[in-house]
């Protein structure tokens, strides 16, 4: 869970890398970082927190060049510590280059040993620095030789962005999990690629087209072009549709608002509910709600407030600390609650302790029914491509049916939308296209029993 940031050929490339991380905010809070490219020069600013926290105009005024690359980060491998964070930068034989990355890469452990054996030195943790010594290692002369060989060789989830030399460089992995989209800015003609498109919106620029599974896009001094490092098979995550990605994001030309409003019809016939009124959890549960109320024929209320202003970063994963973090984050309007039989949707249930506490919330205000409803299948398994979900577990669907949830959740009703569903919802028709391992215990890519011990903690409330 990352956000990842590119701008070549712009004056101010380093302030619009600000900008654009600014829109990807939502995709990691952990940490941020931008490196920008001044003729082949590399200067790097980065630091943990958030990205108004880190950058003023006095960092950002010691980022010049043309050329920037950005990132946000939210652990998912390798800890939560001021040295993982990135981009990560190096120097090799061919200079000085940084990369910023959003995924997991299955096989970095099995990797990093092997390379430890040999004498390699690791100064991260993260599994991107895996990369660099690949990189650094294949022999090869030029940058993207030297890629294409350490490609080869991990698996896993990879969208990257590169920059070295006059060079900047964008990678998505042959099955396309994570999201990357390349745009030019309107007006200068610059590129930039992002994660996620929202952030181009913010700075004027527009969508061009995806970066395919299995590419490299390069852009230098020579002009613009593409190769194909491995035959792709695309399997983009679902979950970017279902809760990751910003509503006003397209992935892979697949709108996120138009998804979450599908999955919300789709929700209200397979799991009607006799009630009064429709209300969403904020702001994970907003769309998919809307469509539930519209394809229901309910009235859709707020009946839950979300206070913005409580940070991940002062609520600790514990357990105890968790429940007392939904009151700080959901308030619920009394007034619109009272007597009345209430559909709560929301797009995911993981543990189950977010959603008893909101049930216990809303019967308190004076809710008489409370039936919830959740806008994708049960979680049975963890996602080991780049989403943080706990280990299978503390997954409550991993070891229990939807009624035993139900019970501990302590709601009147339940229901989940089905893999089908959510599948003809992001308007695919079967399921090559995407990856719903989390949904369907489906790895489209092996994972190795290294990969295990990298599973970690889900942070927010
Ligand atoms: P839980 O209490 O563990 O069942 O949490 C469910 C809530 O967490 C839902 O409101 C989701 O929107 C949210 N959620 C789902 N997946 C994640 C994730 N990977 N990281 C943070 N929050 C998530």
């Amino acid at each position: 869970m990352c956000g990842v940031f590119a701008i070549y050929d712009h004056p101010e490339a380093a302030n619009l890398a600000y900008l654009g991380l600014h829109a990807l905010q939502h995709r990691g809070q952990e940490s941020a970082g931008i490196v920008s490219n001044d003729d082949g020069m590399l200067h790097a600013r980065v630091g943990m927190g958030r990205v108004a926290e880190i950058f003023g105009r006095d960092t950002l005024r010691q980022l010049p060049g043309r050329i920037a690359i950005g990132h946000v980060r939210y652990t998912t491998a390798g800890g939560s510590l001021p040295r993982n964070v990135q981009p990560l930068t190096a120097q090799n034989r061919t200079g000085s280059v940084a990369v910023a990355h959003n995924g997991n890469l299955v096989n970095a452990d099995e990797i990093r040993e092997r390379l430890e054996a040999e004498g390699a030195i690791f100064s991260t943790m993260s599994d991107t620095e895996v990369l660099l010594h690949l990189m650094a290692r294949s022999g090869a002369r030029g940058l993207l030789d030297q890629l294409v060989a350490a490609l080869r060789a991990v698996r896993g989830a990879y969208s990257l962005v590169i920059t070295a030399a006059d060079k900047l460089v964008a990678v998505r992995d042959p099955n396309g999990f994570r999201p990357l989209v390349l745009g030019r800015m309107r007006g200068t003609g610059a590129y930039v690629v992002a994660s996620e498109t929202c952030a181009f919106d913010l700075i004027d620029a527009e969508r061009v087209r995806d970066i395919a599974p299995g590419e490299i896009w390069v852009r230098d001094g020579k002009g613009e072009r593409s190769l194909s490092f491995a035959p792709p098979r695309r399997t983009t995550c679902v979950f970017e549709h279902v809760y990751f990605a910003r509503p006003d994001s397209q992935i892979d030309g697949v709108s996120v608002y138009e998804s979450r409003i599908e999955m919300g019809r789709t929700l209200a016939r397979e799991a009607p509910a006799d009630a009064d009124l429709v209300l969403p959890v904020p702001d994970s549960g907003v769309v998919a709600a809307l469509g539930y109320a519209r394809e229901a024929g309910l009235p859709f209320e707020m009946g839950l407030i979300r206070n913005h202003y409580v940070g991940r970063t002062f609520i600790e994963p514990e357990d105890s600390i968790r429940h007392f973090g939904v009151k700080l984050k959901l308030n619920p309007v009394p007034k619109i609650l009272e007597g009345k039989r209430v559909v709560v949707v929301d797009d995911s249930i993981v543990r189950g302790t977010t959603s008893r506490k909101i049930v216990r919330l809303l019967r308190q205000a004076g809710a008489r029914e409370v039936h919830v409803r959740i806008s994708s299948p049960p979680v049975h398994g963890p996602c080991y491509y780049g989403i943080d979900t706990p280990t299978r577990a503390e997954l409550v669907a991993s070891s229990q049916s939807v009624d035993e949830i139900r019970a501990t959740i302590e709601a009147d009703s339940l229901g989940y939308l089905s893999p089908e569903g959510l599948r003809r919802s992001v308007g695919c028709q079967t399921r090559r296209g995407f990856c719903d391992a989390c949904f369907t215990g489906d790895y489209p890519v092996p994972v190795p029993r290294t990969a295990h011990k990298r599973q970690l903690r889900l942070i927010e409330v």
